[in-house]
């Protein structure tokens, strides 16, 4: 068997052309310009070129984007007092401050600044709490990419069994609850999962976000199971010349495609998810934050 190859970048292109839709909807009928703040703190240049691409793709879907860049030495009090001031800034719908941030700061302490209502990438507790109850609200990104992806794919995913290598909060945890509130039978496997490679046999379903290259090898997958690959690893690529690079996931994506049904690239399948789901969940709050229902295609 060889697997299909889900195409994260077609189906995240086709997910800006509908979020651009629902865009053009708020500022037409209700005069509301969905506003992303984007905050870098340090000239990182690998999230320097992630933080312009989620400028230009903001742009783009017809939202107003809002930079701001702060110097590495920046203190706590004051990434505090810009948050507080995009708080209160009715142009402003979304905010996200790009992780992690350097050493003088506490990134617990940003992130319970961020009004909930802004808070695009679902990680403070209010909004983490909605999502295990199930209350309209902002959904974290890369989950919910993923669950688009899934159902994308499966349709239905009642009764599948599903099993999430990693229980970060960014990424494992919001995955499970998505998983659970979408009747699947949820396993959430770690460092200290015994038996890892039957585990993951036992799985119709598998996200791995472990951070860890080519981790999951092909006969650890059953056979048709749909494979989500969240991890992103940069590996040395000999083959490409010397000191070169490429990236590659957590699932060793040479064996797996022999034996899954379906299986995302890295890169090419969750990542350009990620930045099409942080635009949805903008239009998300900027519905609620005006009291208007949010577009059901476009969360969870
Ligand atoms: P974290 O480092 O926060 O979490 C990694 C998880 O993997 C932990 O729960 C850890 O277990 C588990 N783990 C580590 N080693 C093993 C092992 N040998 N066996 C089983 N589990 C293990 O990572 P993130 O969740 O933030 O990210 C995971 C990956 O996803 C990274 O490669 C990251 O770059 C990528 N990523 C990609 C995104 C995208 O848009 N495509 C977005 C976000 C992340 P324990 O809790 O026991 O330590």
């Amino acid at each position: 068997m060889t697997a299909k190859i889900i195409d994260g970048k077609a189906f995240a292109e086709n997910l800006r052309g509908r979020i651009a839709g629902h865009v053009a909807r708020l500022k037409s009928e209700h005069g509301i310009t969905p506003g992303l703040a984007v905050v870098i703190v340090g000239h990182d240049p690998a999230s320097q070129v992630y933080v312009s691409s989620k400028a230009k793709q903001t742009v783009e879907v017809g939202m107003a984007s809002f930079k701001y860049e702060l110097p590495e030495d920046v203190t706590e009090a004051e990434l505090l007092a810009l948050i507080e001031r995009l708080n209160a800034d009715k142009q402003v719908h979304g905010i996200l401050v790009q992780m992690p941030v350097p050493k003088q700061i506490d990134p617990n302490k940003v992130i319970e600044a961020i009004d909930p209502a802004k808070d695009v990438d679902s990680f403070t507790p209010a909004n983490v709490g909605k999502v295990q109850i199930g209350l309209p609200g902002p959904v974290s990104c890369t989950p919910l990419g993923c669950l688009m992806l899934l159902r994308d794919q499966l349709g239905s995913l009642e009764g599948k069994n599903a099993v999430i290598i990693g229980r970060s909060n960014l990424v494992g945890k919001p995955m499970m609850q998505l998983l659970l509130r979408d009747n699947c039978t949820v396993t959430v496997a770690h460092s200290r999962t015994r038996n890892l490679a039957e585990v993951v046999r036992q799985a119709d379903i598998v996200v791995a976000a472990v951070g860890r290259p080519e981790m999951i090898k092909g006969d650890w997958i059953k056979p048709g199971a749909v494979v989500i690959d969240v991890g992103i690893n940069r590996v040395p690529a000999p083959e490409k010349g010397e000191g070169k690079t490429k990236l590659v996931g957590d699932v060793e994506f040479s064996s797996a495609i022999e034996t899954a049904g379906a299986i995302t690239p890295v890169p090419g399948g969750v990542g350009p998810m990620t930045i099409a789901c942080l635009l949805a969940n903008t239009v998300t709050t900027a519905s609620l934050i005006h009291g208007l229902v949010p577009p059901s295609d476009l969360t969870a």
